[in-house]
């Protein structure tokens, strides 16, 4: 699967906000974006211009892209996944991106970022209801328990994002037993549970052009 491999903080200066992709160096002041609040290229230190309602929706849908780790593809997939569920698509569309397994790794505090996850769940550290997942878009439902493989709890990664994982409150739709190394989903995430400041209509309208 094809992925970003450019330098990530770049994203959050264009996105002029923190996207938190890097882990730990993201809660601390070598953050690119605390130091160059600016976006990136030769004329970012440039006047902003107030961008256009296509330029507002481009950016919306770029930021919640870089967000969840996908490329341009993966992430329409999402959208016209979410166009034909019952509901609100736009709220379809972050509970789906809520749902794959990386993310849910982040949101349970095995993980400190999306590149990160994916490459633990890539590398067969994580199982569902006792069952090895290493695929990073596998979609979890009520019910299902993730699980840090025995033979995996002693990976570095995985034991200093647990050591931070009080850093962002746990989701109401997760139940973690931080001692057993699992985490339990218990209801599918609704748009009061993103956090991130998102809004999620400015996709659906440029998607819907
Ligand atoms: Fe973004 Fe993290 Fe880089 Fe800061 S350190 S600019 S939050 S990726």
């Amino acid at each position: 699967m094809a992925r970003y491999i450019g330098p990530v903080c770049r994203m959050c200066r264009r996105e002029d906000t923190k996207l938190f992709l890097k882990g730990d160096r993201c809660h601390t002041d070598k953050c690119g974006y605390e130091r160059r609040q600016y976006p990136p290229g030769q004329h970012g230190q440039g006047r902003r211009r107030r961008p256009s309602d296509y330029g507002q929706q481009l950016r919306e849908k770029q930021k919640v892209k870089r967000m969840y780790g996908l490329l341009e593809k993966q992430f329409r997939g999402y959208y016209n996944k979410a166009t034909r569920m019952k509901g609100v698509s736009g709220e379809n569309l972050l509970s789906l991106l809520e749902r794959r397994l990386d993310n849910v790794a982040i949101r349970c505090g095995f993980s400190a970022s999306h590149a990160e996850a994916r490459q633990l769940v890539r590398h067969g550290h994580f199982t569902i209801n006792g069952q090895r997942v290493d695929i990073p878009s596998y979609q979890v439902r009520v019910g299902d328990v993730v699980e840090v493989r025995e033979k995996s709890r002693k990976v570095q990664k995985i034991v200093d994002a647990l050591a931070n994982v009080d850093r962002s409150p746990l989701p109401q739709w997760l139940e973690l037993d931080r001692d057993a190394f699992k985490g339990k989903i218990t209801a599918l995430p609704t748009r009061s549970d993103v956090a991130a400041d998102i809004d999620e209509q400015l996709i659906v309208e440029l998607y819907s052009k």
